[in-house]
């Protein structure tokens, strides 16, 4: 004898219009579902307008006449079958479903566009203020992951030759000595052609070896160096990075790239390509004079030398120097800021120092 189909059965029903949770008897009318509380009619569903829903255990079935997200519940298979024989349309898509999956997408991208704008907007005002907050561990974590960008960039090496990083070492040691700095700062020639010198967060100074092959004396070393302290200070590579980082960490982490590995990439870029503001580069200088004064040596030959560097380079090379924009200006102020002080410190490096920091990238 084959079983008889059921008249009617237990469901679970959501009315779409609250969260309540309401148990129903369904009963099979003549051309609707028929939706039963407590002997009361509390909705007809045509049975063309029946739709499944994605459902766990239980078969979940809407209706596109009812409320959006009203919904049954059925724990019965054979009850379920039942109503899936009488609805021709269960399994096609709810119009109305694909609209809100639109909205949902449309949404998200509305979301994305906004931070994006904000973030490009707001950024440079807001790094500022966020610079205090952000803790020295931070810095030095991000400081390592620009680190190994600047390497790669560059395809370049930290030299290594003994005696040329004890001289840098010692060099390094007296512009600390009287510069004040929190934390310690840490300097290091890369085998690079390119004249430049740059600071990255977390205290990493890296004076490039195309810079130092034209450097005439110690003291246009120290003063570009003592000039590097400044930004360290000023934690100006780390402000740079959320200038321009900003966007593209928020991009990285829409897009699923949550070690933001590419935005760090990017923000290198531009650190290396120059993103200091002509304040922070104008701090930068007074901290280089007034480092310079501590040690009783002048601060106009560091200016001297970036503007004679920027006379000889050509393309690629001045494009890089923009990290430091460079005018007269500058010298005339520094010149001003020794005024008629007397050179009174001992030379940084004497002559053997001097030849071995220079030659601290020969192999
Ligand atoms: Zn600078």
């Amino acid at each position: 004898m084959p079983e008889l189909p059921p008249s009617g059965g237990p469901a679970v029903f959501w009315d779409g219009a609250t969260a309540r949770r309401r148990v129903v008897m369904l009963r099979f009318g003549a051309g609707a579902l028929e939706i039963v509380e407590d002997g009361v009619r509390v909705g007809t569903w045509p049975y063309a307008d029946l739709r499944h829903r994605d459902g766990g255990a239980a078969t979940r079935i809407g209706c596109v006449s009812a409320p959006e997200l009203a919904r049954l519940e059925i724990a019965d298979p054979a009850l379920a079958a039942a109503i899936t024989r009488l609805a021709p349309d269960i399994d096609a898509a709810d119009p109305r479903r694909s609209r809100l999956r639109l909205k949902i997408v449309l949404g998200s991208l509305a979301v994305a566009v906004s931070l994006v704008a904000t973030s490009w907007i707001l950024l440079p005002h807001l790094a500022d203020r966020l610079v205090p907050l952000i803790p020295d561990s931070f810095e030095q974590r991000l400081g390592a992951a620009s680190d190994n960008q600047v390497k790669s960039l560059f395809g370049a090496e930290v030299c290594g030759r003994a005696d040329g990083v004890a001289a840098l070492d010692a060099l390094s040691a007296r512009l600390a000595g009287v510069a004040g700095l929190p934390g310690p700062v840490r300097i290091a020639v890369l085998r690079s052609p390119v004249k430049n010198a740059i600071t990255l967060p977390g205290g990493r100074i890296y004076l490039f070896d195309g810079l130092l092959q034209i450097a005439r004396d110690p003291d246009e070393v120290a003063g570009v160096l003592a000039h590097e302290i400044g930004h360290v200070r000023a934690r100006d590579g780390l402000r740079a990075m959320i200038q321009t980082g900003g966007s593209s960490y928020l991009l990285g982490l829409l897009f699923g790239d949550v070690t933001g590995g590419s935005a760090v990439i990017f923000a290198t870029r531009l650190l290396v390509d120059g993103s200091h503001s002509r304040e922070a580069e104008r701090a930068a200088d007074l901290d280089s004079a007034r480092i310079m004064a501590a040690l009783g040596r002048p601060a106009a030959p560091m200016a001297a030398f970036l503007l004679r560097v920027t006379g000889e380079g050509t393309g690629k090379q001045i494009s890089l120097l923009l990290s430091h924009p460079l005018s007269e200006e500058r010298l005339a102020a520094l010149r001003a800021l020794d005024g008629d002080r007397p050179v009174a410190g001992p030379a940084l490096l004497d002559d053997a120092q001097w030849a071995a920091l220079r030659g601290i990238c020969r192999r």
